[in-house]
């Protein structure tokens, strides 16, 4: 069950670069489900010589990119502004060579 829900999103994120929320109506299970699949994802990925890829988050108020933020969901507030309009990651496979 978990492995299927895993193959669909390896599958979707092979074909395009998406967010939890696209994610989540596609699979239809809750958003906060997703990421417990990405990690996994990331981990098996590794093993196999693939990448998951992530667009950092980045506020929409003063442009600020977390690029240090290693975590798979999206910080509840921009450390420089303090704004709450965070762009949330977006997740991407790249193909192995
Ligand atoms: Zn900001």
């Amino acid at each position: 069950m978990d492995a299927t829900i895993r193959q669909q999103i390896v599958n979707l994120l092979r074909k395009a670069e998406l967010e939890a929320h696209d994610l989540s109506p596609l699979l239809s299970i809750p958003e906060k489900e997703i990421y417990p699949h990405l990690e996994h994802i990331a981990r098996s990925l590794n093993r196999e010589g693939g990448r998951l890829l992530i667009r950092p988050c980045q506020c929409l108020a003063c442009g600020f990119v977390f690029k240090e933020r290693h975590r798979f969901t999206r910080p509840g507030r921009c450390p420089v502004c303090r704004a709450t309009r965070i762009r949330p990651p977006a997740y991407r496979i790249a193909s192995r060579r």
